[in-house]
């Protein structure tokens, strides 16, 4: 690929990060991993952070420290990475899947509420392409029903609603590293909470439920084996530094393709402005107009590729999978999660992409749409 959908963007910094730990003599559970914990949790606003081996680990865990369990069910919407269900099904409860906002693709609080029954034990909000979802409404609707908010904020981190940085507003909020992400420890994921009891149990829970004294009969429950290593706390450490630079790279990056796709009356655009949120982009996620099938989207995906154009169709509707039309649990009407999966195309979107890469996929993406 030319154009690749997303690139990981390691410096100098992050391999030199990288070696030192290699030379040291600790490889897990050291001082890397504490520095990189207070790191996201400063920076991010939370009173705690725990740092485990993916962002679907840390999602688990987090539903796991909330005592979510067999019989329980947990809202989350069917328009986002599958990673959100599987999380739910880990803790072995029952995911409820909820119809989105069409302008923000996140969790339609007024679906949310009708959705709620006696067994919703927590509802887990998706920040999808790191646009932050209607916290204010979503808030007061767990608050009212007693019910967890968890915040998945894996695609989102350094998005603010009202001023306060998302992940730090729910029961828990989580954050993932994969390279694709707008920061990178290779793989890593971390929960983020201000409650000490559940940071506690999340800390046990990762380390397969080993009390904080470490010692030899210390197994208070059984637990996971999700722990980051040191060289991935480094890495992680060294990205954090230069996130808030990085965030605003991608939002030029985000208005260079609004200009380019301007006045396309075939390409619906993201929402570039909120009054009351800051976007941080994940991607540039596109919805072709309703004239397009999903068979000529993925004919675009695919001619795209033959130009060197790397393209994603994110996401497939999580409960139209195989695995999950027995086990998942629909509310209502998902047919907007289903027209709007049809027809996105996420567009290439890296922090070192430049003015006429975009320009390159913006002028291609519309000479194939005229056909
Ligand atoms: C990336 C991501 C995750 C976590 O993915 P891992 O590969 O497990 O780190 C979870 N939820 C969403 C919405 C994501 O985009």
């Amino acid at each position: 690929m030319k154009i690749p959908l997303s690139r990981p963007e390691i410096r100098r910094a992050d391999s030199a990060a990288v070696n030192a730990v290699l030379r040291g003599p600790r490889l897990s559970l050291g001082k890397k991993l504490e520095e990189f914990e207070r790191a996201v949790a400063s920076y991010a606003g939370a009173k705690h952070a725990v740092a485990m081996n993916s962002g679907t680990s840390a999602l688990h865990v987090a539903l796991a420290a909330l005592g979510v369990g067999p019989g329980d069910e947990v809202i989350v919407p069917s328009f986002a990475f599958i990673a959100v269900a599987n999380a739910v099904c880990h803790a072995q409860a029952t995911p409820v899947f909820v119809e989105i906002e069409p302008d923000t693709l996140t969790l339609d609080p007024v679906a949310v509420e009708r959705a709620i029954a006696r067994k919703t034990r927590a509802i887990v909000v998706v920040h999808t392409f790191g646009c932050p979802a209607d916290m204010g409404k979503l808030l007061t609707i767990a608050r009212r029903h007693r019910i967890a908010l968890i915040e998945d904020a894996c695609e989102a981190i350094g998005a603010e609603f009202r001023g306060e940085k998302v992940g730090s507003l729910g029961r828990a909020g989580i954050f993932a590293f994969y390279p694709n992400k707008q920061m990178t420890t290779g793989e890593g994921g971390v929960l983020i909470t201000n409650d000490d009891k559940l940071t506690a149990r999340a800390r046990r829970l990762r380390n397969q439920g080993r009390g904080a004294s470490r010692d030899w009969l210390d197994q208070e429950e059984i637990g996971f084996s999700y722990r980051l290593p040191e060289l991935n706390c480094a890495l992680g450490i060294s990205q954090l530094k230069r996130l808030d630079s990085v965030i605003r790279r991608r939002e030029k990056i985000a208005k260079e393709y609004a200009r380019g796709l301007a006045g396309n009356s075939d390409i619906e655009l993201p929402r570039l402005k909120f009054p009351d949120r800051r976007i941080s982009w994940f991607t540039y996620t596109v919805r072709l107009s309703p004239r397009f099938t999903r068979a000529d989207r993925d004919a675009i995906v695919k001619q795209m590729a033959e130009r060197g154009i790397e393209c994603g169709r994110y996401f497939a509707p999580i409960h139209l999978q195989p695995s999950y039309r027995r086990i998942g649990r629909r509310s209502g009407d998902l047919s907007l999660t289903e027209a709007t999966a049809e027809r996105t195309i996420s567009l290439p979107f890296f922090n070192r992409m430049t003015g006429r890469e975009v320009g390159t996929v913006s002028r291609t993406l519309a000479r194939l749409l005229q056909g």
